[in-house]
């Protein structure tokens, strides 16, 4: 029976990786990457030959009809993205939604769990996260307003991605709506340049204004629970 593996990988730190999701991306006939050359440092790094593919989300029908021929030809792939756990804020889910619903019971689909900056961030925070909400991005445009204003209002702590791009901008968002708010960010975790920060949105931002060079990388934000 061919089999659809979804393999977590390292979110920074290519330590982070379990065992299994070594051996199932060597034991895996094709990995399907959102970006070959990051994941080709990762494979390269644990000696792992295994041919590679490009799936992200822009893959086009044909390339779609590709992987499901593959497993229709009881194929073992496994699927992984530039970090982190697939599905998560990238295409990953995308093609496991397709997998079930145009080959259901004829392929066996399986987690490989480890790594996501989501759990990452929230395992430091020391915020009181007996429930949260997960925003992932934010849109950029449309939606956007809407979605402060549920987050001023939510009782439960909130916790979304961003880019450095927008992240002052965010800041300064809740820093109007939700002053009296605890907001934490992890930037760049696992990496060189790991870091956590928390405060009221004011004090994140008088800290990243004083240290543009720290507005760049990877964010994890956290807003705290009412
Ligand atoms: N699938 C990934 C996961 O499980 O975390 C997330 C993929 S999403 C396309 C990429 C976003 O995740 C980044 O823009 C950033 O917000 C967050 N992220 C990924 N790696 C991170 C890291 N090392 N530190 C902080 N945030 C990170």
């Amino acid at each position: 029976m061919a089999t659809l593996s979804i393999v977590a990988t390292p979110i920074g730190n290519l330590e982070d990786i379990t065992l299994r999701a070594i051996r199932v991306l060597k034991e895996a006939d094709i990995v399907l990457c959102e970006d070959t050359r990051v994941t080709k440092h990762l494979l390269d790094k644990y000696d792992i030959a295994t041919p590679t593919m490009r799936y992200d989300a822009h893959s086009t029908p044909t390339q779609q009809e590709r992987i499901f021929s593959l497993l229709d030809e009881g194929k073992h792939v496994a699927l992984v993205s530039d970090a982190g756990t697939p599905g998560i804020s990238d295409p990953g889910t995308h093609l496991v939604g397709l997998v079930r619903k145009r080959l259901g019971e004829e392929v066996t689909i399986e987690a490989i769990p480890g790594p996501s900056a989501l759990t990452a961030a929230l395992s430091i925070s020391g915020l009181s996260l007996a429930s949260f909400i997960f925003l992932g991005f934010l849109p950029q445009k449309k939606g956007r307003q809407t979605l402060f204003t549920e987050i001023a209002r939510s009782e439960r702590a909130v916790v979304l991605y961003e880019s450095p791009h927008r992240i002052i901008k965010t800041l300064e968002t809740f820093a109007e709506m939700m002053p009296e708010r605890t907001v934490a960010i992890g930037r760049e975790l696992t990496k060189i340049h790991e870091e956590f920060v928390s405060g009221s949105a004011d004090e994140l931002l008088a800290y990243f204004i004083a240290h543009p060079d720290k507005v760049r990388g990877e964010f994890v934000v956290i807003v705290g629970g009412l």
